[in-house]
């Protein structure tokens, strides 16, 4: 797909990126969503499409018809929901079937997965092992990730600060795989985990590279994948990654806190859950109701209770868009947009700077702008129905979702922001708060 050219006069800008929209295969899909402004913020909640839509009805009119029955006489049946959306999941992310399930929150997902990874790494119990290892993560992650893995480390009776490897940025916006080498060299690591896309700055982690290295230094490999699920294809089974988890509300657009996803490597199928619960059970006697546990195959095991098929429905049906365009053309797309827009921040002035990877293989679905006033601007931008999002300390976020935007989005975000800028029009808001953006 190709970027529009950026012209120095604004209507060839304009005429540029209107062509490239008529020329988009994807450009159908819009007709799909309801998207509120020129929005921007699908990498934080994506937006409703009338498929999802479809499929939490369905759920709701199921429910109606056949109350309790509907474990059973629903259609598509209740009890087997989760493994059914684990299988529709499994090519987006490079899985075999029994490798993806669908359950719980993501925090809740790298919960029962580090506990289970690095308790595998220490002969089973980490709390008995004479000498643990460490979980190697990195000081750009996103909060949660390293809040359940320090109340896991806790629950085994060590100290988080010394049993966490922390690798360190050397800007503030990226890593690179040599600090994390030379973490695994001069650490004694059981488990690492990184994401894929840095939440702030956009960067594309190497997963294949990665992964390679925590088996060369004896360690599994797993990963965050909530800012690259739906947005950039993975190969998860085929690079050996051992475990991952993302989250379905961003660019897969299954809504606000729906049900989320895990994977395990089948060559790992045999460990045991570590927050085990009855619906990991396997599936065929889960209902003798026996005390004794037995895992169901597969990544099925590390579900825990009853799946809410109320936060379930909408993925079967957000699915069907995504799978219907296609990861590969999704990412061609999505690398277009950002690649326009980090053109077209080179048009603002030197007050604005690219905080995302220059080079497209090297960034996820978003460009972080950079800029002092960020906080401000945002605030400006969604004034003018223009739905972008700041992150500490000076990050404007910008994710043209592939499904549903287009370049004169990107061209629209731009301008305003150039508009605002000029006229000084964010003065106007007050400095930062709290609060959800
Ligand atoms: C969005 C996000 C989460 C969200 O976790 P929840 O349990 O769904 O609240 C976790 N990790 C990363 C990296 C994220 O970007």
């Amino acid at each position: 797909m190709e970027t529009p050219s950026v012209d120095a006069d604004p209507n060839a800008r304009r005429v540029a990126a209107t062509a490239a929209d008529d020329a988009d295969p994807l450009a159908s899909f819009r007709e799909r969503f309801d998207v509120p402004g020129t929005y921007m913020d699908g990498n934080s909640l994506g937006a409703l499409s009338t498929d999802a839509e479809a499929s939490l009805d369905r759920a709701v009119e199921q429910w109606r018809e056949h109350a309790v029955e509907g474990w059973t006489d629903a259609d598509p049946d209740w009890f087997h929901y989760g493994e059914r959306l684990g299988e529709k999941l499994a090519p987006l992310v490079g899985a075999r079937d029994r490798e993806v399930a669908v359950c719980g929150s993501t925090t809740a997902n790298i919960h029962t997965l580090i506990a289970t990874f690095y308790d595998a790494a220490n002969d089973g119990s980490a709390a008995n092992a004479a000498n643990p290892g460490t979980v190697l993560v990195n000081d750009l992650d996103f909060p949660t990730d390293h809040y359940a893995i320090r109340a896991q480390l806790r629950q085994r009776g060590l100290d988080p600060d010394a049993h966490l490897t922390v690798v360190e940025s050397d800007d503030g916006r990226t890593i690179t795989p040599d600090a994390v080498e030379r973490a695994l060299r001069e650490n004694d690591v059981d488990v690492l985990f990184l994401p894929s896309v840095f939440y702030r700055s956009g960067q594309l982690l190497d997963i294949e590279r990665l992964t390679d290295l925590a088996h060369e230094h004896g360690a599994y490999a797993g990963f965050d994948l909530a800012h690259s699920a739906g947005v950039v294809p993975h190969s998860l089974h085929d690079r050996g990654v051992d475990f991952a988890v993302w989250c379905h509300y961003k660019y897969l657009n299954a809504g606000p806190g729906a049900i989320a996803g895990l994977f395990c490597h089948e060559s790992n199928a045999d460990l045991h859950p570590a927050l085990a619960g009855w619906w990991g059970h396997e599936k065929e006697t889960q209902f003798e109701m026996r005390h004794e546990f037995t895992p169901a195959a597969g990544a099925g095991r590390f579900q825990i209770g009853t799946i809410p098929i109320l936060a379930a429905a909408p993925l079967d049906g957000a699915l069907d868009v995504t799978l219907e365009a296609g990861i590969d053309r999704i990412r061609e797309k999505s690398v277009a947009l950002t690649d326009y827009l980090v053109d077209l921040v080179g048009t603002l002035p030197d007050s604005f700077a690219v905080g995302s990877p220059r080079a497209a293989s090297r960034r996820g679905g978003h460009v972080a702008i950079e800029h002092p006033e960020a906080y401000r601007l945002t605030e400006a931008l969604k004034a003018r129905d223009v739905v972008v999002d700041f992150r500490p300390p000076n990050v404007i976020r910008v994710a043209p979702a592939p499904l549903y935007t287009g370049f004169e989005d990107v061209l629209d975000v731009i301008e305003t922001l150039r508009g605002v800028y000029e006229t000084r029009a964010h003065e106007e808001f007050e400095a930062r708060s709290g609060g959800v953006t």
